[in-house]
């Protein structure tokens, strides 16, 4: 099957993109590519498999039929769009916008300019935490090194006045200026909240002094630009949300504040977290602090970057497809994405329903696990939230792993892979192995559909979440003549390319005609990769253990390809399509560069991920970043 250039000014129209005639060539070519590449699905044997129960079953085809739309209050606006339990995609009325004016000519909204923000300054040298012998900056020494240690130990040093929340925020603040900011930074850092976070940090003093119990007490922490906060920006690295301020905050953020942390600013991603790289954010690329040249991995890469260049000890990001663990990968820090279900989505701006997560980095194991701990849990205002036994992510570093088996699943170690990356992989084995861990060979046969899966539902899924973006009520943007000029300019410049291509493709695999070919077969792949997940995990085997991504960091600009992107993604993707909580933790280098170790849970046992992740940090010690 292939995309012609009148599909695509239809499905334009389906999903009220207004595109211009003279990228029709070349969107057709992309599409084209892309789509080549989900051909193998509809060679996949489906042995009496039903849709995904996790996925949308009763989802409603996308046809030029208008029908009433799903009305928004001002609190779910973010939230995806359920009925009866189901997440709805809205049928689309194309009578209404006549679709054929196209935004002013040569003029390309999306490029060139970048929001300044508070946190430009000079840029003095920051060094990299994961190099020993490197010299102190300006900003060590106390209350610096307070932000190098692990959150344990500065909760303890808050809790007994050995530091202040307020300094904390300070030398948080001051790092973020000297290392993560824009310009010639890392640009990892999109806004602060100086005065909000000293408030912020009185409050959790007051506390102190009451003593009040606060697991996260005095903890400053950076959260990804598509989480709302009520007091920063909620731009999600988009032209079409600059300066958009939430009128509330996510669950995620109420339970980090309830816990004593304070949210010191929000960071650089890709545009609506599509992407592996965070080139694809409007407010500029963000650089990887090993390696300023490559890239932090994405779509959370600010978040990755920042927490790799010491300006917080653990940040929030979100996963979709490996949007945590590859960044944490590529920037040599750890980046946990829960089980589908054990932490609220409200407040984080959906992208894939059916996949989306919140999710943690943090330098260390036990500072993610500190975090996951307090964002986890049940959520009256997160339907697909669910009760799950409380979560004990911390564990003793040198205990033995006597009776746990860790499955090496054969299709993360194909032969095309970097012998370097299988190295490193042998390497952590073979300590696992050492800690008393039995390792077993296991197969999981439908890997190699997890890409194409995924980029089916994911755009579908994001075609719909998008929708609600309409340039009015977010990102108001007077442009043209009257509300139709403003409209169409709105959405088509609103947008960059990645979220366009994917706003067409998502549209296209569910309109009717194709909706069976694309959706509903990658659904039943889907299920069909779930199951491999179920069996393998149902044979004893507790944990897997994979490499987490195919490559180390690439330089910025070098990936052009689409699909080639995409492709980052092909060792992360499954674990978001099985809803199982997976993480990533560095396990060696190669060139200096840092590689990531990935370790994959049955759903809800995040408990014995941690365990394993924990020993494994031990037992590699300084090697894992060397
Ligand atoms: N890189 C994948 C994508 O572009 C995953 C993104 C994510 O996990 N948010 O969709």
């Amino acid at each position: 099957m292939t995309i012609s250039a009148s599909d695509v000014r239809h499905v334009a129209v389906l999903a009220r993109l207004a595109l211009n005639e003279e990228r029709v060539p070349a969107l057709v070519s992309e599409l084209n590519g892309i789509l080549a590449h989900m051909e193998v699905l509809q060679r996949v044997a489906l042995p009496d498999v039903m849709d995904n129960d996790r996925g949308m079953p009763s989802l409603s085809l996308r046809e030029d039929v208008a029908v009433p739309g799903v009305v928004d209050t001002e609190r779910t606006a973010f939230a995806p769009m359920m009925r009866d339990g189901f997440f709805l995609v809205p049928q689309l009325d194309t009578h209404k916008p006549q679709l054929d004016v196209l935004p002013p000519k040569g003029k390309d909204l999306h490029r060139g300019r970048r929001t300044p923000t508070a946190v430009e300054g000079p840029q003095p040298q920051w060094k990299d935490p994961n190099r020993s012998g490197t010299t102190p900056t300006a900003a060590e020494g106390p209350p610096f090194v307070w932000l190098d240690r692990d959150v344990g130990a500065v909760v303890d040093a808050v809790n007994d006045g050995r530091c202040t929340p307020g300094d904390l925020v300070h030398a948080a603040l001051a790092r973020v200026t000297s290392r993560a900011a824009g310009r010639d930074g890392l640009n990892a850092v999109l806004s602060v909240d100086p005065v909000g976070a000293a408030r912020d940090a009185e409050a959790v003093q007051a506390r102190v002094v009451r003593g009040t119990p606060m697991p996260l007490a005095g903890v400053p922490i950076l959260v990804k630009d598509n989480i709302a906060t009520r007091r920063l920006p909620t731009s999600c690295g988009s032209r079409i949300l600059e300066g958009y301020i939430s009128p509330f905050d996510a669950t995620v953020i109420r339970r980090l504040r309830d816990a004593g942390a304070m949210v010191v600013g929000k960071t650089n991603m890709d545009e609506f977290a599509m992407g592996s790289s965070t080139e694809n954010s409007v407010f500029g690329p963000t650089r990887n602090p090993v390696d300023p040249t490559r890239v932090p991995g994405g779509s959370s890469g600010g978040s990755a970057a920042a927490v790799a260049a010491g300006v917080t000890a653990v940040a929030l990001g979100s996963e979709t497809g490996g949007s945590v663990r590859q960044p944490a990968a590529f920037c040599g820090i750890v980046g946990v994405k829960p089980t589908y279900g054990r932490v609220s989505r409200f407040g984080l701006v959906a992208f894939a329903s059916s996949l989306d997560q919140v999710g943690v980095f943090g330098r260390r194991v036990n500072d993610a696990a500190r975090v996951l701990e307090v964002i986890a849990g049940v959520d009256p205002l997160d339907a697909t939230s669910v009760h799950a036994p409380p979560l004990t992510c911390r564990h003793a570093p040198d205990a033995s792993l006597s009776g746990v088996v860790i499955g090496r699943p054969v299709e993360y170690f194909p032969g095309s892979l970097d012998p370097r990356i299988r190295a490193l992989c042998d390497v952590s084995l073979e300590r696992l192995r050492a800690r008393g861990a039995e390792i077993r060979d296991v197969s999981l046969p439908h890997t190699a559909l997890a890409i194409p899966v995924y980029y089916i539902l994911a755009p579908a899924e994001a075609s719909s979440n998008l929708a609600r973006f309409d340039g009015v009520r977010y990102g108001l943007r007077l442009e043209g003549n009257g509300l139709q000029g403003m409209y169409e300019a709105t959405r088509s410049g609103g947008f960059g390319p990645e979220v366009t291509r994917r706003i067409l493709l998502g549209t296209y695999v569910l309109s009717a005609g194709y909706y069976d070919a694309y959706y509903r077969r990658a659904q039943a792949v889907r299920a069909l990769i779930t199951q491999d997940f179920e069996r393998v995990f149902a044979t004893g085997v507790h944990v897997l253990f994979t490499p987490t991504t195919p490559t180390t960091a690439f330089p910025v600009g070098a990936v052009s390809d689409p699909y080639e992107m995409y492709l980052s993604d092909i060792f992360t993707a499954t674990a978001n399509l099985a809803g199982v909580p997976a993480m990533s933790q560095p396990i060696g280098r190669i060139d200096g560069l840092p590689v990531g170790g990935q370790l994959i849970a049955a759903r809800f046992d995040e408990t014995t991920m941690f365990r394993v992740a924990t020993v494994l940090e031990d037992a590699l010690g300084q090697d894992a970043h060397r």
